[in-house]
């Protein structure tokens, strides 16, 4: 193979991706990173993480991040912005021999003998009329990011998970009165996420209510949300100076296209372990799962992408 294949390249440059580089780095490997356009991933944009091991007082996402990315340079780790637009896992020769995968950035492509897509997922909306137009102007995925220029306005959150209570508990340092709106009257979050919910006395509930629109695009500026209560039919609109969304998350995995294996809502599908049916193809992180989607479990994947591509390239005799 010529020069210019890489031995790893490692799609994400979140706590998956960041994982499998320290791993392959250390392995002397040279694993290349590609940022994605959301660098850092979930754990960039979010406040103090309590569950991480190793950190008894809990560390800043941001801060955890960094240190990781630092981690993986010390070991030799080369980081690339950009974000991949298609990867091709199947390119053959004219004899018929396997060539070498191929990423896609638009600009250029790179050439690799292993690929770890720990791509990650990505925060969903909820497709109403005006909420695109409204993005940055009120409507946020992205508490950590922007609830800061909500100081002394009301704001609302929108879901029952865990996601909405650590948005809707971080807003209230900003907020004076933060509502959260969900549709159903049972929640998915965990047990002391809603009770700490409960508790803060600037949150309240509106339970089995949607969102039919935001208001008011005219504005350019949140000013309002027009809700309907499920139960009763009743529409209504609620003043908020801002929407933030937490809602779940969709999978970066549309750039494999359908050369892997992928379930109905598009994550990945592992056939063994983190192994993909492509040979040299290893996929780690919250791109394949549905289930746990921690910053522990993503690291784990990642660790064990890099194992796996270790192995595959000597295997291959590489
Ligand atoms: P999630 O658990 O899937 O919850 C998504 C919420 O949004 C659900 O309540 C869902 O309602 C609602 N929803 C989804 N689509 C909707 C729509 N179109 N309209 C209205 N509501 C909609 O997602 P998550 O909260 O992002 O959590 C994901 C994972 O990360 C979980 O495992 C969670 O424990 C973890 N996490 C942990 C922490 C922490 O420990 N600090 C923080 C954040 C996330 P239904 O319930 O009716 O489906």
């Amino acid at each position: 193979m010529p020069d210019n294949v890489r031995n790893v390249i490692i799609v994400g440059s979140g706590c998956s991706g960041l994982t499998a580089a320290i791993y392959a780095a250390r392995a002397n490997l040279s694993p290349v990173v590609i940022d994605g356009h959301e660098p850092g991933g979930q754990l960039a944009i979010t406040t103090l993480v309590e569950n991480f091991p190793g950190f008894p007082e809990g560390i800043q996402g941001p801060e955890l991040i960094d240190n990781m990315r630092m981690q993986a340079a010390r070991f030799g780790a080369e980081f690339m912005p950009g974000h991949v637009v298609s990867v091709d896992l199947s390119r053959k020769a004219a004899d018929g021999s396997k060539k070498p995968l191929e990423v896609n950035l638009g600009r250029e492509s790179l050439l690799s003998r292993t690929l770890i897509l720990a791509s990650g997922a990505s925060a969903r909306w909820l497709g109403l009329p005006n909420e695109q137009a409204l993005i940055g102007h009120g409507v946020s995925s992205c508490a950590t990011c922007d609830g800061f220029f909500f100081s002394g306005k009301e704001i609302a959150v929108i879901g029952g998970g865990d996601s909405a209570m650590e948005e809707a508990l971080f807003l209230t340092r900003f907020a004076t009165k933060v509502t959260i709106i969900h549709r159903r009257n049972e929640f998915r979050a965990s047990k002391i996420m809603l009770d700490r919910a409960r508790k803060n006395e600037k949150i309240e509930f509106l339970t089995d209510t949607v969102v039919d629109d935001v208001l008011d695009a005219s504005k350019k500026e949140v000013t309002g949300l027009r809700l309907r209560n499920l139960k009763t039919g009743e529409q209504w609109d609620l003043p908020s100076s801002a929407m933030f969304l937490g809602i779940g998350h969709t999978p970066n995995a549309q750039f494999v296209g359908d050369q892997l294996a992928r379930d109905g809502d598009g994550y990945l599908i592992a056939s063994e372990h983190v192994c993909s049916r492509a040979p040299g193809v290893f996929i780690s992180g919250d791109v394949a799962d549905r289930r746990y989607r921690q910053a522990v479990t993503a690291a784990g994947t990642g660790c064990m992408a890099a194992l796996e591509a270790e192995k595959y390239l000597e295997q291959i005799g590489k």
